[in-house]
């Protein structure tokens, strides 16, 4: 009996320590790691229709790891959640599979919106030895047929305080595995018009979108505008100044019930800039209210208590990319996290973002590693804002050497926990190539094209092959 407990918990331990291990693989540029399984097999699909049966099968890729034709293979399979009720395999259920096509395929229910662990066994001359771990993840079908992608809103290039040319910067985020992106430069939507031009006409799939930080005069509260087909600031500047002045006073003499002791004005000029971002069809979007600056929070208690109760704003920055200095001396995302989860529980549920708002795009340990993930249909401007509205973005960290985290809606958070895990890395990997020749292509080397213009599609095609079977 000593000897069973013994050798339980020893198997037990090396389970662990396996699963453990398949993440100490070498950091991507983004910051994930590529799980060794998902390196040596394909999983054919990773996603799938929650509530339906699928076909899903597991395919070694090289010779170290091909299928040998005397041994028996038994995958063991546990859902994460959900005991199965709809007739699916319940959790530990074994299955003998005799590899046909050099592939193992299992074909089941797969129950509920879920992970799914499979565990491939092999026993050969009486030794069995685990050959691989694989995740499945089943979607329910209002997600099923979107597709998660990366992108950051705040960000500067040097038309503002930053360091690179609007170009550089397009071509250093697909290099950390963006999808979509816009420049935030302080005052001024130019950089991120300048970036898009530059790659209009060029073949490459990272979508780039207008951006700028709105500072409006008098106002501490800095805004991001994101997606407008103007520019906020221009609508104080010179001669629309006295209108910006006259507007804001009209609006802070409409003001009523507010909180005693906070300034109308701060307050007013908020509701401005929210409503011009709107007129111009942009997404307005509350940047770092706990960022320290002088010595104290950058907007007053009373004033972003009184933000979020009249939810002025499209959405929350919620995780920031402060540097590591800044967050040693105050983990300002704890504060912003917390608040979060505060209003949440107030039932003041509101969409969240994650940025780097990175100045200088080489020398940042933020850049690439704080980014919003959406699930959208497409990478289409109004599809990634429809998105962010419709609580399908989380805010992600992913610092040197740490986790990767995601905060948001729950059920967000869980879907990206798995994406983070199995099938971003291999997305940011893909993404590396693109962005290091498109960097090459704003040095004015276009040598580069022809072998951009083959990699084009190339995420379109690897979700293809993550949600639907490949024969
Ligand atoms: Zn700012
Ligand atoms: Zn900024």
């Amino acid at each position: 009996m000593k000897r069973i407990v013994f050798l339980l918990t020893l198997s037990l331990i090396l389970a662990g320590a396996s699963f453990a291990g398949v993440l100490d693989t070498p950091h991507l540029e983004s910051g994930l790691q590529i799980r060794i399984d998902n390196r040596y097999w394909d999983v054919l699909p990773q996603i799938v229709p929650a509530d339906q049966e699928s076909t899903v099968s597991f395919v070694p890729l090289f010779d170290h790891v091909k299928l040998i034709d005397n041994a028996v293979y038994e995958l063991t399979y546990t859902p994460m959640e959900f005991e199965p009720i709809q007739g699916g395999p319940k959790a530990g259920t074994k299955t003998v599979i005799t590899p046909e096509d050099g592939r193992i395929s299992i074909t089941m229910l797969f129950e509920e919106e879920q992970e799914h662990d499979f565990i491939l066994n092999r026993t050969l001359d009486g030794k069995t030895n685990q050959v691989g771990r694989f995740r499945i993840y089943s979607l329910k079908s209002d997600l099923y047929g979107m597709r998660p992608y990366k992108g950051d809103f705040h960000q500067h290039s040097n038309r503002s305080d930053g360091v690179e040319s609007p170009a550089y910067v397009a071509g250093a985020c697909r290099r950390v595995g963006l999808d979509w992106t816009a420049l935030s430069d302080h005052h001024f939507r130019g950089g991120s018009i300048e970036a898009r031009d530059f790659f209009a006409d060029l073949p490459i799939d990272l979508r780039l979108y207008p951006g700028e930080e709105c500072h409006s005069p008098g106002n501490p509260v800095h805004i991001l505008s994101f997606g407008a087909n103007e520019g906020i600031t221009e609508q104080w500047k010179d001669d629309l100044r006295e209108v910006y002045d006259q507007e804001v006073a009209e609006i802070q003499e409409g003001l009523s019930d507010v909180p005693e002791g906070m300034d109308k004005f701060h307050y007013a000029a908020c509701i401005w800039v929210s409503k011009k971002i709107a007129e111009f069809n942009g997404l307005s979007m509350l940047c770092h209210p706990y960022w320290v600056t002088g010595n104290r929070y950058n907007v007053d208690e009373r004033l972003l208590n009184h933000i979020f109760a009249t939810r002025i704003f499209d959405a929350y920055e919620l995780i920031s990319g402060f540097s590591w200095d800044s967050l040693n001396n105050l983990d300002v995302n704890g504060i912003q996290v917390a608040r979060y989860v505060e209003e949440c529980a107030k039932g003041n549920r509101m969409p969240v973002c994650g940025i780097a708002d990175t100045h200088g795009h080489e020398r940042s340990d933020q850049f690439g590693r704080y980014y919003t993930l959406v699930i959208a249909p497409t990478t289409d401007l109004s599809d990634i804002i429809e998105g962010i509205r419709d609580y399908r973005s989380v805010a992600v960290e992913t610092p040197k050497g740490e986790l990767a985290r995601a905060y948001g809606p729950f059920r967000i958070v869980k879907f990206a926990k798995y994406l983070l895990r199995e099938v971003l890395p291999q997305h940011d990997e893909l993404c590396f190539e693109e962005g290091r020749l498109m960097i090459q292509c704003a040095s004015g080397d276009e040598s580069a094209l022809p072998r951009l213009a083959q990699l084009q599609g190339q995420i379109a095609r690897f979700y293809d092959k993550v949600y639907s079977p490949v024969n």
